[in-house]
């Protein structure tokens, strides 16, 4: 039977309600169409994205070097499968092992694949060191508060117990090491740990850079057993931070990485980086997908990328990254309820002193039209497209500045009539 619907927000919320498998609370915003760093609703109201779908829409909206290729591509050929060759997968790989300086790649299709990949990937490793007379066992070491992802493997080496305890059991052998501390990390550290794994900059964690002394002592701990280092670069990686990947500003190479979010610049596609020493446990037919590195996805993260290098959009990330933090350690300065201000380029983290300042924060954010996010529950997230501008930063200032001195003067009182629950990703 088919349904009929108008084409409201309020009907779609009310089918919604009925169709969709209740996974997610949507903030009631209805979005049509979208131009650089801005989207518009239905009424014709326009948005500062400083989210861009959580990391995803590093180009923005509508771009020209986004829409054609996409336009050309699908004129030519979209899929072929993975029995076949066609020229995107080599093009692709290597862009990404030039960007990563890692030698192999396996694509797929999402953030939670391409991490999935790389924990059988440590199993496997592991058990051909074992057949080749060496001992590493099957434990993985993972930290508190990191977020890999909703499969069966993502999820046991993701730390909120509410993602994983509802579907235990979940795959056993890991381990959560207190985020940053050396000491913790060296006495979980055995034989038994075929992997350290980690988010570089941690983000719905609430984003956390690693330490620099954490990530070299996890560096030096893999490599006198053999062990891998797996860094999940999801969010963090494809220029996020103001280099291709976090794990470049610390001068340390993990042996396998991951990336997927901004690749395409909303496109679904992920990527599975690693060494060629660790790329040997994968042998034909250990693993695979049918969708992963299509020629559509594939001639799409080819193009962002071009244009990351043309536009010199890294050197851009990095100094607009430092403009924004700064402004905002401005405000820390004058409001005490900044409790931090943490990250790297354009990952940018606020910490407040309570849940409810950082839902009516984001409230306020949203009826001056300006997108944000709240994470781990008393953090401000932004991610915005790798686009924004100085004016865009000195616009979210402003707004920012303005509900921190209500918030000031009436101790809180602001409306939290759109604030629910953080979006998890
Ligand atoms: C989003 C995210 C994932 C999962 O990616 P999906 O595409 O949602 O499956 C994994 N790790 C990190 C760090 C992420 O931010």
């Amino acid at each position: 039977m088919s349904v009929s619907i108008g084409s409201s927000l309020k009907d779609l919320q009310a089918a919604e309600s009925k169709l969709l498998i209740q996974t997610y609370e949507r903030y009631p915003l209805l979005f049509v169409s979208g131009k650089g760093v801005y989207l518009t609703d239905e009424q014709g109201n326009q948005y500062l994205d400083l989210l861009s779908g959580i990391g995803v829409c590093a180009l923005g909206y509508n771009h020209p070097a986004v829409t054609e290729v996409i336009a050309k591509q699908s004129a030519e050929l979209l899929h072929t499968s993975n029995l076949f060759y066609h020229r995107g997968t080599t093009e692709l790989a290597i862009r990404l092992t030039e960007i990563t300086g890692l030698d192999r790649v396996f694509f797929c299709n999402s953030g939670t694949e391409a991490w999935e990949a790389a924990l059988k990937l440590a199993r496997a490793h592991a058990g051909r060191l074992r057949s080749e007379g060496k001992h590493l066992g099957t434990k993985f070491l993972a930290l508190e508060h990191s977020f890999h992802g909703r499969t069966m493997g993502s999820v046991a080496t993701t730390h909120k117990l509410k993602y994983r305890a509802p579907f235990a059991p979940v795959m056993p052998d890991v381990e959560f090491v207190a985020f940053n501390d050396v000491t913790a990390l060296r006495a979980a550290f055995s034989p038994e740990v075929c992997a350290i794994a980690m988010e570089t900059v941690q983000g719905e964690g609430g984003i956390n850079p690693v330490s620099e002394e954490f990530l070299s002592a996890a560096r030096e701990l893999c490599d006198s057993t053999g062990a891998l280092l797996i860094l999940d670069e999801i969010q963090s990686g494809m220029g996020r931070t103001g280099k291709w990947c976090a794990y470049q500003h610390y001068g340390i190479k993990p042996d396998v990485t991951t990336l997927a979010k901004p690749m395409a610049g909303g496109i679904p596609v992920g990527a599975m980086l690693c060494t060629e020493e660790a790329a040997r446990a994968f042998t034909p037919g250990m693993h695979g997908t049918t969708f992963g590195g299509n020629p559509l996805a594939c001639a799409v993260a080819n193009a962002v990328i071009d244009e990351i290098r043309q536009a010199g959009l890294l050197d851009h990330i990095l100094s607009t990254g430092e403009y924004f933090r700064s402004q905002i350690l401005e405000l820390k300065a004058k409001y005490p309820a900044i409790v931090e201000v943490r990250g790297l380029g354009l990952m940018i983290g606020v910490e407040l002193d309570s849940d409810e300042l950082a839902k009516s924060i984001l409230a306020g954010m949203m009826s001056r039209r300006i997108l944000i996010n709240r994470t781990h529950e008393t953090v401000l997230r932004f991610l915005p497209p790798f686009l924004i501008t100085r004016e865009h930063v000195d616009q979210t200032i402003i707004a920012l500045n303005e509900l921190l001195a209500e918030h000031t003067s009436t101790n809180s009182s602001h409306s939290s009539l759109l604030a629910g629950e953080p979006i998890h990703g």
